[in-house]
């Protein structure tokens, strides 16, 4: 893919196809330094959902970043996000928010997935690999794609802890605890999301030209 001359330009608009708050600050504070201004798509009024029907992270982040460039034509990012389980033949994967009805009923399904597996010698293996795919439109047919991963494994139950989705029963053999017992800073240190988003701004920059900020 060819990339674009929107990156020279001094300030670059992009418009970020989440309605999750948290994720727009994160991204302020990544990419922030090197003249992106993101806008929220809350400054758009009745723009319809994308359809998430691809079968990789890759695929859903695109068609999500395509799908509002499509509408707007204003430069967009987009990620997926997930687990992968290797036990599971990778599920619950690109339907990881569509496991179950809330975080809880999630985890409580995984669980119970594996330890029916358990029970068979073959399956003794709990490991597993959040995946942060990102796609960043920026004109017409010039686009940036990311991938990151962490790989651990998933715990036979779900330990005290904060941290949000599949945390709790994620973890980190390098940290000897879960993501949930992390502190947001260590995980963001070497989550999916924090390689991604190192890939990303390495790419932002490299497009930029030698003269951006560090
Ligand atoms: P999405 O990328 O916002 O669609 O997130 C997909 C789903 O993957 C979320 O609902 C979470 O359940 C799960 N997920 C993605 N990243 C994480 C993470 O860092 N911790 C825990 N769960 C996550």
């Amino acid at each position: 893919m060819k990339t674009s001359s929107a990156l020279k330009s001094s300030t670059l608009r992009l418009l970020l196809a989440t309605q999750n708050k948290g994720k727009l600050r994160e991204l302020e504070a990544v990419l922030g330094d090197l003249g992106v201004e993101l806008v929220s798509l809350a400054e758009f009024d009745d723009l319809p959902d994308a359809i998430e029907d691809g079968v990789t992270f890759e695929e859903n982040a695109r068609k999500k970043a395509l799908h509002y460039w499509h509408l707007t034509k204003v430069p967009t990012i987009a990620d997926d996000s997930g687990l992968v389980v290797d036990a599971l033949s990778g599920r619950p994967g690109v339907l990881s928010a569509r496991y179950a009805p809330d975080d809880r009923a999630r985890i409580d399904r995984l669980l119970l997935e594996l330890k029916n597996l358990d029970s068979t010698e073959t399956h003794r293996l709990r490991t597993a690999r959040f995946v942060c795919a990102i796609c960043v439109i920026l004109s017409e047919g010039s686009l940036i794609e990311v991938v990151g991963e962490v790989s651990g494994s998933i715990t036979t139950e779900p330990p005290g802890g904060g941290g949000f989705g599949y945390d709790p029963v994620f973890f980190y053999p390098p940290a000897g605890k879960t993501f949930a017992e992390m502190e947001a800073s260590q995980k963001n240190a070497v989550s999916h999301r924090g390689n991604a988003l190192t890939k990303l701004r390495r790419r932002m920059r490299e497009l930029a030209g030698p003269d951006t900020a560090g």
